[in-house]
């Protein structure tokens, strides 16, 4: 890529912004259009595997997330009716020597903050929601609602799983709902009187019990908080794209004779919100032109092994080397991005939507080890 290229970010989310502080720090200039006026705090947790760590690095920012999230001691498995471990695999200590970067959990919205924070003041341009693009003659208008339209060069679709970088460039289709919710909740550790928790734990229910289970673990190293997200079985979704406030008697209902700690759990929580869990169909193309997708706009998934935001930040860290890589040749840049990147999220979206990651004993190398800084490009890696 020409370094004085004019490079279009539509999306600020966590892709979207990785992309622009390792664009930034190769001396690129990038300009990220975000929709949202201004950031929300978002009431959810997220897992940061060694993987997605190791990239973090990279843009200078795995320090202060461990000064604020923690390194679970295990990702535990546990039998949603018995309580009886399945599989403890040890991260602390033990993930960072096999795999080179820690496992750390963390509240979404510190990881938001410090991403928004690694790019250089001014480069998030808020209140812009793209409308649609035209590529003409090797340049891109950019129309924005209630915005002038803006020329670039070259423009990353990072805007998530409803993107309209995507629609722009493959027509209109909404993504699949699978049938699961999701209900997220942060409350204070204090409504749990002292009930016992592992820093990290995923209760699964038997096959009887339609693959619900739920995740809870700790945000930060003062644990005065505890968060959860569930997978649950539920048939229809008529709330459109977003999330609603969970009924809370439903949603206690849910997990209503199971193990009496997911009980008191449920119990203790005030209030919590359900998010429907959509997926799509592989794409037929990943670019066109000089327009590129990452993340959720390309290859969303159900969120069952933690790894959405894992895999948009490995797309941003191999796309960004694709066009260090390739210079003036956009075309070969985005055509090794894909052949790099392909199999690996297909496996993820696959291994996401089956729901079985960690619940007995397996080895997690191929996910975990996989590093997008150092990784040959152009060939499929990281699979099973
Ligand atoms: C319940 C749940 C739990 C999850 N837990 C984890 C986890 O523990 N670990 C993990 O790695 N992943 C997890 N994920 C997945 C993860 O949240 C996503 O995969 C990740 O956010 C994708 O990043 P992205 O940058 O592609 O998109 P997003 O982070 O969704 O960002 C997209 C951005 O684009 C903006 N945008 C959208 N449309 C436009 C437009 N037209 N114009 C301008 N801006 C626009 C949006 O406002 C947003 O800021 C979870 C997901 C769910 C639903």
């Amino acid at each position: 890529m020409n370094p004085d290229a004019r490079i279009a970010i539509i999306g600020a989310g966590l892709g979207g912004l990785v992309a622009g502080a390792l664009l930034q720090q190769r001396g690129y200039r990038v300009r990220i259009f975000e929709q949202a006026p201004e950031f929300a705090r978002l009431g959810a947790g997220i897992n940061l595997s060694p993987n997605v760590m190791k990239v973090l690095g990279e843009i200078g920012v795995s320090d202060r997330l461990l000064d604020i999230g923690i390194r679970p001691r295990s990702w535990v498995s546990r039998d949603l009716t018995t309580g009886e471990i399945l599989f403890d695999y040890r991260m602390r200590d033990v993930v960072e020597t096999k795999f080179g970067a820690p496992y750390i959990t963390i509240h979404r919205g510190d990881f938001h903050a410090v991403l928004t924070e690694a790019v250089a003041p001014g480069t998030i341009e808020f209140g812009k929601r793209l409308r649609g693009f035209e590529q003409q003659a090797g340049n891109v208008r950019l129309d924005f609602d209630g915005h002038p339209s803006v020329d670039v060069d070259f423009v990353i679709g990072a805007d998530g799983i409803n993107s309209m970088v995507r629609e722009t460039l493959l027509g209109p289709e909404l993504p699949i709902y699978t049938g699961y919710v999701a209900h997220r909740s942060i409350f204070p550790m204090s409504r749990l009187d002292g009930m016992e928790v592992d820093d990290f734990c995923k209760w699964w229910s038997d096959d009887a019990h339609g693959d619900r289970h739920i995740v809870v673990y700790l945000l930060d190293k003062a644990a005065e908080e505890i968060y959860f997200v569930t997978g649950v079985p539920q048939a229809d979704w008529d709330h459109g794209l977003s999330f609603v406030d969970t009924d809370m008697e439903e949603f206690r209902g849910h997990f209503a004779g199971f193990h009496e700690n997911v009980i008191r759990l449920v119990e203790a929580c005030p209030t919590a919100t359900t998010w429907p869990i959509f997926e799509r169909e592989p794409l037929t193309l990943w670019s066109r032109g000089q327009v590129v997708l990452l993340g959720d706009a390309c290859h969303p998934m159900k969120p069952h092994m933690a790894q959405g935001a894992a895999i948009a930040i490995e797309d941003a860290a191999i796309l960004v080397r694709c066009l260090e890589h390739c210079g003036d040749a956009l075309g070969a840049a985005l055509t090794l991005y894909e052949n790099s990147r392909k199999a690996r999220a297909s496996h993820v979206q696959k291994h996401s939507h089956a729901n079985k990651w960690l619940r007995a004993p397996m080895d997690p190398s191929w996910v975990f080890g996989y590093d997008a800084l150092t990784q040959e490009l152009g060939v499929p890696a990281g699979t099973p």
